[in-house]
C-alpha cells in the first residue's frame, strides 16, 4: 500500500517535471522564433489574407534580355547616387541619376520624416517613378508619404492584382492624386538618367495564401549604371531565389541589397554565390553591439561569401555612388573583408 502511494507520488512528480519541461520547451522556442523573427515582431506585415487567387502570369519559360556583366561596359556620364534610407527592418532606396528621381519601396510610414530628409538632401523635387517590390508595410508605407506630397510619374508594382490591405492604401493614395499602379513584369525595362533598370523576376507567381508567397511575388530589379550592377531583391526567399536561378539569368553584381532583410529563411548560399557581390546591404534589426552585428547570420554568410556589409539598422542612411566604373561609399562597411 505504502509502496502504491510512493509510485502514485513518484507518477505524479514525474508527470509535473514532464508538463514543467514541456511548458520551458515551448517558452523557448517561442522566445527564440521571436528573435530570429524580429521583423514579425515589430511591424505590421501581417497579412490579410486575399480572398480570390490572383491572375498568374507564369514568365519562367521566357528568355531573359538582360545583358550579362561582362558585355556592358558603356560609359556613362551621369553619376548614379542611392540613399538606403534608415527606415527600421524596412527596404527604402532613393536613386538619382542624370537628374532624375526613382524611389526603390519606402520603409514604413512612420519613418516619413528620415525619407523626407533624405530627399531634401539630395534635392529631389518630383520623382519620374516609384517601385513597390512588394505590398509589405516595411516596403509600401513610406512610398505612400511620398506619393501624398511629392510629384511623381508612374507607380510600378509586381504582376499581380493589388488586393491586400497595405496595397489597397498605397492604391487610394495613388487613386486619390488620379493614377492607377503599372505592373511590371519580368524583362521589363525602366531608364533613368544614363542608368537602366531591368525586372529579372518574379518568374513565377505564387498564390498570396500567407506572408511567404507576398514575399516570394517581390520584384527582383537589376540596376545597371556603366559596368556596375545593384541588385535590388525585395523580400525574395529562398523559393524566388531559386526561381532566378532556375531562369538561368545573370545575377552577378557589385552591390546586393540582401533579399529579406537578411532574415533566416532568405540565407540561400547558391544565390549569393551566383550574385558574388564585392558590397552588400542588409535592412535588418539594429544591434547595439558590434560583436552581434558581426556575428548575425546574415552579415557571417555575406562576409564568408566575401562582401563587404553594410548595415542601415546598424548604422543609419547609407549612401553609395556610382561613376559607372567606380563605386564609392560614405561609410566604412561594419564588416571589412
Ligand atoms: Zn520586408
Amino acid at each position: 500500500m505504502r509502496k502504491g502511494l510512493y509510485n502514485l507520488a513518484d507518477k505524479q512528480t514525474k508527470r509535473l517535471i514532464s508538463l514543467f519541461i514541456a511548458f520551458a520547451i515551448t517558452f523557448v522556442t517561442a522566445f527564440s522564433s521571436e528573435v530570429i523573427s524580429a521583423e514579425d515582431v515589430t511591424d505590421v506585415e501581417k497579412i490579410i489574407l486575399a480572398e480570390d487567387e490572383p491572375e498568374m502570369r507564369d514568365t519562367s519559360s521566357q528568355n531573359s534580355k538582360i545583358p550579362d556583366s561582362s558585355s556592358c561596359n558603356t560609359k556613362v556620364t551621369d553619376k548614379l547616387t542611392i540613399n538606403f534610407g534608415k527606415v527600421g527592418i524596412g527596404d527604402c532606396a532613393i536613386l538619382e541619376c542624370g537628374g532624375e528621381a526613382a524611389v526603390i519601396d519606402g520603409g514604413f510610414y512612420r519613418y516619413r520624416k528620415q525619407i523626407k530628409n533624405t530627399i531634401d538632401m539630395m534635392g529631389i523635387k518630383e520623382f519620374k517613378f516609384l517601385i513597390n517590390t512588394h505590398a509589405h508595410e516595411d516596403h509600401a508605407g513610406g512610398l505612400r508619404y511620398i506619393v501624398k506630397n511629392y510629384e511623381y510619374g508612374d507607380v510600378y508594382v509586381n504582376g499581380l492584382v493589388p488586393d491586400d490591405r497595405h496595397n489597397k492604401k498605397l492604391a487610394r493614395a495613388v487613386n486619390r492624386k488620379g493614377g492607377t499602379f503599372k505592373p511590371l513584369y519580368k524583362d521589363d525595362v525602366l531608364t533613368l538618367g544614363s542608368a537602366t533598370l531591368t525586372v529579372i523576376g518574379p518568374t513565377v507567381y505564387y498564390p498570396k495564401r500567407n506572408h511567404d508567397d507576398v514575399n516570394n511575388n517581390s520584384l527582383i530589379i537589376m540596376v545597371q549604371h556603366g559596368s556596375k550592377r545593384i541588385l535590388f531583391t525585395g523580400d525574395a526567399l529562398v523559393q524566388e531565389q531559386n526561381d532566378i536561378l532556375n531562369s538561368k539569368v545573370e545575377i552577378g553584381c557589385d552591390v546586393l541589397k540582401v533579399p529579406h532583410h537578411g532574415f533566416k529563411n532568405a540565407s540561400n548560399d547558391a544565390f549569393i554565390a551566383a550574385a558574388s557581390p564585392t558590397y552588400s546591404i542588409c535592412t535588418g534589426p539594429k544591434f547595439t553591439k558590434l560583436v552581434k552585428v558581426v556575428n548575425w547570420q546574415p552579415f557571417a554568410v555575406m562576409s564568408n561569401k566575401g562582401a563587404k556589409v553594410y548595415s542601415t539598422g546598424y548604422q543609419g542612411i547609407i549612401t553609395m555612388t556610382s561613376d559607372g566604373e567606380n563605386i564609392e561609399w560614405d561609410k566604412e562597411p561594419v564588416v571589412q573583408n
